[in-house]
């Protein structure tokens, strides 16, 4: 008989849901159907609290790996070669595994689902334990060895590995409705956005310039920035605002003190007339308290009001440098260092309010006609779909195939 291989994936909080818990596991099944497309799985399907991918081909691991990588709600994935529940197959299978890998030390790590295998856990990894040193003469340890053999039993059937992925949990995306994320080019915002995908969040972005006052490199960079995001969201939509027309009104009326707060409050204002068009019940901003001049916890208070819905700030109680951390491990970190002139730091005052009291700068702000300019601004809003450019490439490969 051929050998068949499949991936196990166990997926994270959803084992948490109670009755919307297949709710949860189909999406997630779907997300991982829409990922792996053009690869080759015959099936995916849910068995015992896993998902199983089967009819895959092991050559192409590196391939499912990246993809897997990517599909938030997964804990893990485990390519497994699938034997019969005996135990000398599963011995069989380590030695196999084995024979392929250069290694000092290892360790069995067996997890029974199928409890009516007269083995318990443990006495799996001794028996299969015993037979890998018989074998290679290698010895056992428990952290940080040099091979970890993973091993489950599960409905009759057993499954032996060692290649895992780590996910990065969290809810399938798609399961928590639709917010939009302020999006700057900077290293906040695309971890802030990053952290609500991670939440089942569907992100729609916006991202205000200040062209041709400035030069569209913060838009090629958010561009940029949202095609990495957008591998874990498959696509998303961008809202441009142009915002020049506002800010200049700003400055020739408000003091300069107020200029950043009164963008702030310009840019909140139509995100949540964008959000409230597509019915997204949140905005989403990268603000972390304290960490520049325009984020106290006053100016968070004098801009907030002026949105009609709630503004999560996923980093707000974090340090920079776990953000930053963050940022590297996503992939977007690279991209927010390259240099852009930004809309708001572009027109920075030496000396921005720390402590904006929110009366004043109502009081401010509702001097100012600003007309039309924010209707205009939403009319002149130009809007793109950006596409995880992998999937495209793959969704190119199965329709030439058709
Ligand atoms: P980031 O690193 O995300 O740019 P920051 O530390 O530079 O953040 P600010 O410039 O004060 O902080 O911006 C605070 C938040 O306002 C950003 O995290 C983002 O959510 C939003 N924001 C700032 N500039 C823009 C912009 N040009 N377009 C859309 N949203 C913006
Ligand atoms: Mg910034």
């Amino acid at each position: 008989m051929k050998d068949q291989f499949c991936i196990l994936i166990h997926y994270h909080e959803i084992s948490l849901k109670g009755k919307n818990r297949s709710w949860f596991e189909k999406a997630l099944i779907r997300n991982i159907k829409k990922q792996l497309i053009s690869l080759p799985v015959s099936k995916v399907y849910l068995s015992a609290a896993r998902i199983f991918c089967s009819g895959i081909e092991v050559a192409e691991w590196e391939q499912y790996k990246n993809r897997l990588k990517r599909i938030i709600g997964i804990k893990n994935a485990t390519l497994m070669h699938q034997v019969e529940c005996t135990i000398d197959s599963i011995q069989n299978s380590a030695e196999a595994i084995l024979s392929n890998v250069s290694f000092d030390t290892f360790r069995i790590s067996t997890k029974r689902q199928y409890k009516d295998f007269f083995l318990s856990s443990q006495k799996v990894n001794e028996e299969v334990g015993r037979h890998v040193q018989s074998i290679y003469d290698k010895s056992v340890k428990l952290k940080n060895a040099d091979i970890d053999i993973i091993i489950e039993l599960v409905k009759g059937l057993a499954y032996v590995g060692h290649q895992r992925i780590q996910g990065y949990g969290g809810l399938p995306m798609g399961t928590s409705e639709h917010a939009i994320s302020m999006i700057s080019s900077g290293i906040d915002s695309p971890v802030a956005s990053f952290a609500m995908i991670r939440r089942g969040v569907n992100l729609s972005y916006v991202h205000f310039h200040s062209s041709p006052a400035t030069s569209r490199q913060s838009v090629k960079n958010v561009e940029e920035i949202l095609k990495v995001l957008a591998q874990y969201q498959i696509q998303c939509q961008l809202y441009l605002v142009p915002l020049l027309e506002i800010q200049q009104k700003i400055m020739a009326e408000a003091p300069n003190k107020l200029w950043v707060i009164l963008f702030r409050r310009a840019m909140i204002h139509i995100s949540s007339k964008i959000a409230s068009s597509i019915n997204a019940p949140a905005l989403i901003s990268g603000e972390s308290v304290g960490q520049v001049a325009s984020q106290t916890l006053s100016n968070i208070q004098a801009t907030s009001d002026i949105s009609d819905r709630p503004i999560l700030r996923p980093l707000c109680g974090m340090n920079k440098e776990d953000i930053i951390t963050i940022a590297q491990e996503i992939g977007t970190y690279d991209i927010s260092i390259e240099p852009y002139e930004d809309c708001c730091s572009f027109f920075i005052p030496m000396h921005p309010e720390t402590k904006a009291s929110l009366d004043r700068v109502i009081k401010v702000e509702s001097a100012i006609d600003f007309g039309d300019m924010f209707d205009r601004a939403i009319e002149n809003t130009v809007i793109s779909l950006i596409k995880c450019s992998d999937y495209i490439k793959s969704r190119e490969k199965v329709d030439g195939n058709r």
